[in-house]
C-alpha cells in the first residue's frame, strides 16, 4: 500500500517494495480523485509488461520481461475514458548490461522501490476511441 505527502497540487508517492506499480498508481489517483495530471517516477521492477503500438496494423503488441530492471524514467499522464480513470504511462528501464527497454507500461512489479511524483492539474481530461488512428485519443473540448 502506497504512502504519500502532499505539497500544493503535487504528491510524492512511495509504492513500497513488492507491489503492483499500476495497481498502486490507480488506487492513489482514484483515492485522490485525480482526473487530469502527470506522473513521473523512478525505482526498480523485476517483472514488466510492455506494450508497443503497431501503427500500420493498428495493433498492440505486448511482451513480458523478468529480471532486475532499474526504472530510468517513467512518464505518464492521467485522464478519463467513459468516466473511468485512464493511465497512459511510458517507461524506460535499464538492464544489467546497461541496455534499455522501453514502451507503454501495462504492468510492473516493484522489486525495490517505486518513487513517484504525481501532479493533479485539477480538471478532467477526457479521451475517446479514435477509430481512424486506433487509439484512445484526447477529446479536449
Ligand atoms: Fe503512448
Amino acid at each position: 500500500m502506497y504512502t504519500f505527502l502532499k505539497s500544493g497540487n503535487k504528491y510524492i508517492v512511495s509504492t513500497g517494495s513488492n507491489t503492483d506499480l499500476i495497481g498502486e498508481i490507480t488506487a492513489f489517483c482514484k483515492d485522490q480523485g485525480i482526473k487530469c495530471g502527470t506522473i513521473t517516477g523512478l525505482g526498480a521492477v523485476d517483472r514488466l509488461t510492455l506494450r508497443y503500438f503497431d501503427i500500420v496494423n493498428k495493433k498492440y503488441l505486448d511482451k513480458e520481461f523478468t529480471g532486475q530492471m532499474e526504472i530510468a524514467n517513467l512518464t505518464g499522464n492521467i485522464s478519463t475514458l467513459d468516466g473511468e480513470l485512464y493511465l497512459h504511462i511510458h517507461i524506460v528501464v535499464g538492464l544489467s548490461d546497461y541496455t534499455a527497454l522501453a514502451g507503454h507500461m501495462l504492468s510492473g512489479h516493484v522489486s525495490v522501490a517505486g518513487e513517484l511524483v504525481i501532479e493533479d492539474l485539477g480538471i478532467e481530461a477526457k479521451r475517446k476511441f479514435d477509430p481512424q488512428v486506433g487509439i484512445n485519443a484526447y477529446d479536449l473540448q
